[in-house]
């Protein structure tokens, strides 16, 4: 008898778990059927890793990268390649790069995410952006180059109020206030 009744509380305990809302979602999302309704996708954290992406300067209106190749020597599945060339920006006494980046592509298929480009490079020119969904059906579909780079890296910028992490070390250190400002501002709820 009591083994019984444990077994119906234990089925009831069941039929209410499934009676929740799940905690899992579907993938792709396809939305309600019923109401035809598109879910938005489930938002990722400010330090999640997706893909990595470069970045731009928009108080000299370039990219941060040099196409220096120190992330390129350091890559462990070697997916990267850049060229680099004469800053024109430089010569017109605008830019302090004496050198830029002329092309830049990364072969997103054979990139692991493991970050270590970010981690060397020494001109906060690349971040590892939130940028996930790019799945393709050729071998070669992920290969994406220096316009798509700084737009994933721009968006990424955006989204998450992105300051250079030089910068960020230069207020630590109490020696840029106008960054300290920016940084209080993103910081504050
Ligand atoms: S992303 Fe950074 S490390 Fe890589 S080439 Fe550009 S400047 Fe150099
Ligand atoms: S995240 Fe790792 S594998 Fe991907 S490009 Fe950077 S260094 Fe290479």
């Amino acid at each position: 008898m009591f083994n019984s009744l444990k077994g119906l509380v234990v089925t009831l305990v069941s039929t209410m778990h499934g009676l929740r809302a799940p905690v899992t979602r579907q993938y792709p999302d396809t939305g309600n059927v019923l109401t035809g309704r598109v879910s938005e996708p489930t938002p990722v954290k400010d330090r999640f890793m997706g893909f990595p992406a470069l970045t731009w300067d928009g108080e000299i209106g370039e990219p941060f990268c040099t196409s220096c190749m120190v992330c390129i020597r350091q890559c462990p599945t070697q997916c990267m390649t850049s060229v680099m060339k004469d800053n024109p920006l430089h010569e017109e006494g605008k830019s302090d790069r004496r050198k830029i980046v002329d092309s830049f592509e990364i072969n997103l298929n054979r990139c692991i995410l493991c970050g270590i480009c970010v981690e060397v490079c020494n001109f906060d020119a690349i971040v590892m952006s939130h940028e996930h969904e790019m799945s393709t059906f050729s071998r070669n579909g992920d290969r994406v180059d220096l316009p798509e780079l700084l737009e994933i890296g721009q968006k990424f910028q955006r989204e998450t109020d992105w300051i250079p992490p030089t910068k960020r070390v230069k207020v630590q250190k109490g020696e840029d206030s106008e960054t300290a400002d920016a940084a209080a501002d993103s910081e504050s709820p």
